[in-house]
């Protein structure tokens, strides 16, 4: 079973991966979409999950699989329909994911009016870091997301550029599925999405609070 690791050492079985999408300006932009009204949703499953050091495995239904490097919260408490001064409280932990997408398969599913899961839910498709603990993160609203490509800068955003901010995010979520411990909710990518290939090295940081390394099978 994949297992989320906080820095405490405490550990907790994955459940659902909540993410949502469009939640950076400048990432809209670049695809071409517009804003959305309302945050929009999508689920991952726990078997997408691969950890530190893991390789990822490009379908072979696909040539165009990106990476989006988002900050990722850790649910460590159950909750349903909270309120948004709440929220926070039910975050364990805060870490680094991938959140890899078949860029091709999407754009497809997309004109088809059909949902994303065979295009976001793969298997390798969830790269995670380690938690480090919510009460050692200051400000999570203001952190730097870096993520490198065989060591060149791809993305360079800060989670203060998010449209819907995490509290929010945590509470729209939860009004539409029961949050439990082991939880995970990706939070939306900053700009400078962009394909990855066989042999590629991926390194996603958040300085201060989590890193990850994977290479490409
Ligand atoms: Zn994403």
């Amino acid at each position: 079973m994949r297992t989320a690791r906080l820095t405490n050492g405490r550990h907790y079985p994955i459940g659902k991966i909540l993410c949502i999408g469009r939640n950076y300006s400048e990432h809209i932009k670049e695809l071409g979409n517009a804003p959305p009204e309302a945050p929009v949703i999508f689920i991952k499953p726990a078997s997408s999950v691969i950890g530190e050091g893991e390789e990822i495995v490009i379908p072979n239904y696909s040539h165009d699989c990106h990476h989006e490097a988002e900050l990722a919260l850790l649910i460590g408490r159950k909750g349903k329909d909270l309120p948004v001064d709440q929220a926070m409280e039910y975050v364990a932990g805060f870490g680094v994911g991938i959140d890899l997408t078949l860029r091709d398969v999407q754009g497809e599913l997309k004109k088809k009016g059909l949902p994303w899961e065979i295009a976001k839910g793969f298997d390798t498709a969830c790269p995670l870091s380690s938690f480090m603990e919510a009460s050692r993160v200051a400000d999570p609203q203001n952190l730097q997301i870096r993520l490198t490509v065989n060591g060149e800068i791809r993305q360079d955003g800060n989670t203060s550029m998010m449209i819907h901010r995490i509290p929010a995010i945590i509470s729209h979520m939860s009004g539409r599925f029961t949050l439990e411990p082991g939880d995970v909710i990706l939070t939306g990518t900053p700009a400078g999405v962009g394909r990855i290939v066989p042999g590629d090295r991926l390194e996603a940081e958040i300085p201060g609070v989590a890193t990850l390394r994977v290479s490409v099978a």
